[in-house]
């Protein structure tokens, strides 16, 4: 069976209740506690016209969802995806919830996504499906409500657009109504490598933890976007071997190393890193059973399931991506002792940056790239060592002692907010 054969299967948003489902219990949550943060705060879906460039008009589906305001404004990324669905943004939005809880920040969760795939639109197209869209979800955006980001197949100009289109409706620019915006535009400096910055300042606290070496350790990472496509940059900045790679099209793999400076032309040029001549073909099941120490999925959800779980070699799995691990494929890493950094703290760099962004914008102030390094630094390392204790402490696995300082975070705010009215 395929990955994606095995991803279809499994509903996202089942996954996120279940997880969130076990923490409460383990917490001894209150029933009324339990209730309201299972379930998503906001729900909102549009269909809206796009005037296509054959003269045509198409209708597109979209959705903005806010899963909790306890801890402050909704923040979550939207994403252009043909397998978009309301269950997907559901479950996305409740992961940005517990990840802004895990690293600190005054953020609750939200989420939003477009049906479409982008990359059959022209850029006319693609900017006017953007524009229209955001106009139908400004009933509940902006920079003191919901602020969007980048996520998969979204982008800076694509933040950009959104960006001018909410300042068009208000009248003034509105910097804040979004985050990941070019450097023009009030974007921060280290904002589009945050995620793969913070996905492997964690990795060096694991491999410290569990005492692998990270020089010539070899990783295999699963998409090669944004997150996989830097990840990939600072892991062999430390000193690692990126041995595989592959994204929705296919991979190579060369046990000597790949050259990621060259991988990533390559990316830039054929939009795959299929065909990249120094090494062999693989798909994306002989990439998950890569022979490595560090295995990073950074695509899609639902990649790591109990079908192909026992294919995994590696020591460390790294969740770039958000889901890409099943709760069957979470048991099977505890029986086997894999080392996993779970999603809400591995990939939290972003968002992390992203509220540095809203913070300057809000300041209209501009931090250098080292301040912004370093502050991210120092919350990753901090949010690693707090999930660590809780897992020591608790006896429990990383995915649930993540959970567990989560889950607790955003109930206590709500809780001593009180239930309205
Ligand atoms: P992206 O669009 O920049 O890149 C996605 C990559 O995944 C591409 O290389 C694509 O070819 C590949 N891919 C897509 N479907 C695939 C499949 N079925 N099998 C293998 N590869 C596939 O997106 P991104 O921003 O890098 O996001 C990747 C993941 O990281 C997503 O789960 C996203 O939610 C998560 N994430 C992103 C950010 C961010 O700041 N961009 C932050 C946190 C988490």
């Amino acid at each position: 069976m395929t990955t994606e054969h095995a991803a279809r299967r499994v509903d996202s948003w089942q996954v996120a209740q279940h997880q969130f489902d076990i923490a409460a219990e383990r917490l001894h949550l209150d029933q009324a506690l339990r209730v309201i943060l299972r379930q998503t705060q906001r729900e909102l879906t549009v269909h809206f016209p796009v005037k296509m460039d054959d003269g045509t008009v198409r209708m597109f589906t979209g959705y903005r969802i806010q899963h909790n305001l306890g801890r402050g404004p909704s923040k979550g990324g939207i994403r252009y995806h043909q397998d978009v669905s309301l269950n997907e943004v559901r479950a996305l939005a409740m992961w940005m919830t517990w990840k802004c809880a895990v690293v600190g920040i005054p953020f609750g969760g939200g989420k939003g996504g477009v049906i479409v795939d982008p990359k059959r639109l022209s850029k006319r197209e693609l900017e006017g499906l953007t524009r229209r869209f955001t106009s139908e979800i400004s009933v509940l955006i902006g920079p003191e409500r919901d602020i969007p980001a980048p996520d998969v197949n979204t982008n800076p100009q694509i933040m950009a657009w959104m960006m001018d289109t909410y300042s068009m409706h208000a009248g003034y620019t509105v910097p804040g109504v979004v985050t990941g915006k070019p450097l023009s535009l009030g974007g921060s400096e280290g904002r589009n490598e945050a995620t793969g910055r913070g996905v492997v300042f964690c990795i060096v606290e694991a491999a410290k933890k569990i005492g692998l070496d990270l020089p010539g350790a070899r990783v295999a990472i699963q998409g090669f976007g944004n997150v996989g496509g830097t990840a990939a940059k600072f892991v062999v900045e430390q000193g690692a071997r990126l041995i595989a790679v592959s994204d929705a099209r296919g991979g190579v793999h060369n046990d000597e190393g790949l050259d990621v400076s060259r991988l990533q032309s390559w990316y830039q040029e054929h939009g795959t890193v299929a065909g990249f001549p120094a090494g062999t073909s693989i798909d994306n099941a002989q990439l998950l059973a890569m022979e490595c120490e560090i295995l990073i999925p950074a695509a899609m959800e639902s990649q790591i399931t109990a079908e192909n779980v026992g294919n995994v070699k590696a020591r460390i799995v790294a969740e770039g991506a958000n889901g890409p691990c099943t709760p069957d494929a979470d048991a099977e890493f505890a029986r086997r002792g894999i080392f996993v950094i779970p999603d809400i703290l591995c990939n939290a760099g972003g968002v992390t940056v992203s509220y540095f962004e809203w913070v300057q914008d809000l300041n209209r102030d501009h931090w250098t790239e080292a301040n912004v390094n370093a502050k991210l630094r120092e919350i990753m390392v901090r949010s690693f060592n707090e999930v660590m204790t809780i897992a020591d402490h608790e006896q429990c696995d990383n995915r649930m002692a993540a959970y567990l300082l989560a889950v607790e975070r955003v109930a206590d705010a709500t809780a001593i907010r009180g239930l309205y009215p």
